[in-house]
């Protein structure tokens, strides 16, 4: 007897259907797909317990003829392709003729259709197996579909579905993404018989994203726009500030098409790296545009995955596409200055946001210096240069003089800050300060003042106090003729540039300035001879990596003695590790160096830079003469990819003098 038989049509249509409808959300996707396929402009979902009972779409699109009606429910009946040639279109936008007939395999559906054209429009009902004739019936113009009871006739089906609550959520994500890929067409939602969210329509991708982010995430983005090896990136990327708790709101589309990838979240997390605090993730909306044969498109309607021919490209171009966004943002966090309630008189006197924001102007085509993917194990980052950068040889450290000393600052300030437990004690340079000259030292009784009979040793090479080393030629500072006018709380540098006031965290800063010299190995000019050289044993393997990397370890100011195998013996180290463990300083380095030969994508090592760099760097309640400050102001402002420190916390904020008087009510 045979034993194969072929599987009745009900059976294979049910199958077939499992295909493409796994939830509601799947079927909100293909109906709402067709909508926009029919040209819609405005297109309303309504569901009713998280879309498995009830799910209904209208749309005001081309609609029906009545004889088109029953056919667009056959399998394999579409309007979109009629030829072999169109293969390719079905590749990649998945026209397969499919989801009503799968829709109507595992469900109660209902279309009411009208073409302009027509006085009247059509009704049919259809539910697995059975259908109604069709019927005319007064409707708008346009095509609505009712969605009742999913998976009436699969059981099993029915089982694997989610609490009503995330199904929910669900078809709310997809209809968001939707939206935001659709600016031009106006989308409504109402989940329960409440409005979850409307957008407008107005084809501006901005207030789509809006309409579905909502206002605080409108706020903090940073637009995108950028080409890079042939693929255009646009859209919107959040400030480094206000990244999430998780990767729900990474949004990818690749040719239009919302894709689910991987690959696309490392490339924007890299971007962010070193930006934002571990465990905190990004947030974007970015279109990718690029030749349809470099992508491999999954065209399976449930899912939304997609794989690149290279991509190495398509990382570098997002990468770029975000850094060249930041760099253009500027990435420094103007404070909000709180709007004040005045009751009389009652005249706006600030700046009204308007209720739906406008798109952010564009800026003018920034070209900028960003650095390679820090994913990258190499010890220098590929420079993506545009513009020519310089290397100014640093310039001795000049005390400020007396003359531009800000108002009133207390004398105590100029005075060199008593050696740090770690301060080497080098030869003295003329910057030293002589205490004995601040006779007004009084006027400032200080508990924590240095004693007068204390040697004072102010070594400006023993001070991990940065300068500006690097100048960009062709571009204005951003920061021209910085003046640090003071220090507040022991913490925060007080400076001025122009009509702006700026506040420097110095930790923060300090951390992140000395975190960029390790990791760009260029802390050459802060190496320091020990005198003991410290001797440590370490496995074969982490002998031969630290060997192979000396060049690198030499840029950041360690030199070693390999002759005595596995031994290393430290000869020099950066100053500014002086004081602390460099025997684990150097085990923990040599074991980093070890796992990121093992996994290149690894950051250990970063982790530990991040933490020397830390542990290193001047505190808060720290003395610093003002020069210190001045020094570290200038290397922090001009140096634009310092505006966090390694954990994401601002080194800086601004406020702009004009704000200053708005708040003080000189300006109206
Ligand atoms: P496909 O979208 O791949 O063509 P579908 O099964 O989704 O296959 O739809 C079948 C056909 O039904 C479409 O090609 C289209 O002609 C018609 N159709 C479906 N939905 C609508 C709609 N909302 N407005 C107008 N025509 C529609
Ligand atoms: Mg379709």
């Amino acid at each position: 007897m045979a034993v194969i038989s072929v599987l009745d049509k009900s059976v294979s249509e049910l199958i077939a259907a499992g295909e493409v409808i796994e939830r509601p959300s799947s079927v909100i996707k293909e109906l709402v797909e067709n909508s926009i396929d029919a040209g819609a402009k405005h297109i309303t979902v309504e569901i009713k317990n998280g879309g498995t009972t009830f799910m209904r779409i209208t749309d005001d699109g081309c609609g029906m003829s009545p004889e088109d009606v029953p056919t667009a429910f056959l399998r394999h009946a579409t309007s979109k392709i009629s030829e072999k040639e169109d293969l390719d279109t079905i590749l990649t936008l998945g026209f397969r003729g499919e989801a009503l007939a799968s829709v109507s395999a595992v469900a109660k559906v209902t279309v009411m259709t009208k073409r302009k054209e027509d006085d009247f429009g059509t009704m049919y009902e259809i539910a697995g197996e059975t259908h109604s004739e069709l019927e005319e019936c007064g409707c708008p113009d346009g095509t609505t579909f009712i969605v009742k009871d999913l998976f009436f006739n699969v059981p099993a089906r029915k089982k694997f579905m989610k609490r009503e609550s995330t199904e929910g959520t669900a078809v709310s994500q997809i209809i968001q993404k939707i939206a935001i890929s659709h600016p031009d067409i106006a989308f409504r939602l109402i989940r329960d018989n409440k409005q979850d969210f409307h957008s407008d329509g107005s084809g501006s991708l901005y207030s789509a994203v809006y309409a579905v982010y909502g206002k605080d995430f409108a706020h903090d983005l940073m637009e995108v726009n950028h080409e890079e090896n042939g693929i255009k990136v646009t859209g919107y990327a959040v400030k480094p500030l206000y990244s999430k708790n998780n990767r729900t709101y990474q949004t990818f589309f690749v040719n239009t098409r919302y894709v689910h990838s991987k690959t696309l979240s490392v490339a924007l997390e890299s971007a962010y790296e070193n930006l934002v605090m571990t465990g905190r993730f990004p947030a974007c909306v970015l279109f990718l545009e690029m030749s349809p044969d470099t992508l491999d498109v999954n065209i399976h309607p449930a899912k939304a995955e997609v794989r690149f021919s290279d991509e190495k490209k398509v990382i570098d171009a997002i990468y770029f596409a975000v850094k060249n966004a930041m760099l253009k943002a500027g990435l420094i966090y103007e404070f909000q200055m709180p709007k004040r309630e005045w009751t009389s008189p009652p005249q706006p006197q600030y700046e009204q946001k308007p209720l739906i924001p406008e798109k952010p102007a564009p800026e003018p085509e920034q070209k900028a210096i960003i650095s390679e993917p820090v994913s990258t194990p190499e010890p220098q980052p590929k420079q993506k240069q545009i513009i020519p950068e310089t290397v100014k040889p640093p310039e001795p450290r000049q005390p400020l003089p007396k003359e531009d000393m800000p108002f009133g600052l207390p004398a105590f300030l100029e005075q060199a800050p008593p050696p740090r437990k770690w301060d080497i004690p080098t030869v003295a340079s003329e910057e030293c300060i002589d205490i004995d000259a601040s006779d007004d030292t009084e006027e400032f009784p200080d508990e924590n003042l240095p004693e007068v009979s204390e040697p004072v040793i102010n070594a400006p090479e023993s001070l991990p106090i940065p300068r500006v080393a690097e100048t960009i030629e062709e571009k204005p500072l951003p920061y021209p003729n910085l003046k640090v006018v003071g220090e507040l709380f022991a913490n925060y540098i007080l400076a001025e540039s122009g009509e702006t006031f700026i506040i420097i965290d110095k930790h923060a800063a300090h951390e992140r300035v000395i975190f960029e010299r390790l990791r760009k190995a260029n802390c050459k000019q802060y190496q320091q001879m020990l005198l003991e050289p410290c001797e440590i044993l370490l496995t074969l393997d982490e002998f031969a990596v630290m060997q192979e990397n000396a060049e690198r370890l030499d840029g950041m100011g360690f030199t070693f003695d390999f002759t005595n195998q596995p031994y290393v013996r430290t000869l020099s180290a950066p100053v500014f590790f002086a004081g602390m463990n460099l025997d684990e300083i150097v085990q923990e380095i040599a074991h980093n160096l070890m796992i990121g030969k093992v996994n290149p994508q690894s950051r250990a090592l970063d982790d530990t830079l991040h933490e020397l760099a830390c542990k290193s760097a001047i505190r808060a309640n720290d003395k610093n003469s003002i020069s210190e400050l001045q020094a570290l102001a200038d290397e922090v402002c001009n140096d634009e990819n310092i505006r966090h420190c390694p954990h994401g916390r601002p080194v800086m904020f601004t406020v702009s003098k004009y704000n200053l008087e708005k708040q003080f009510r000189r300006r109206v």
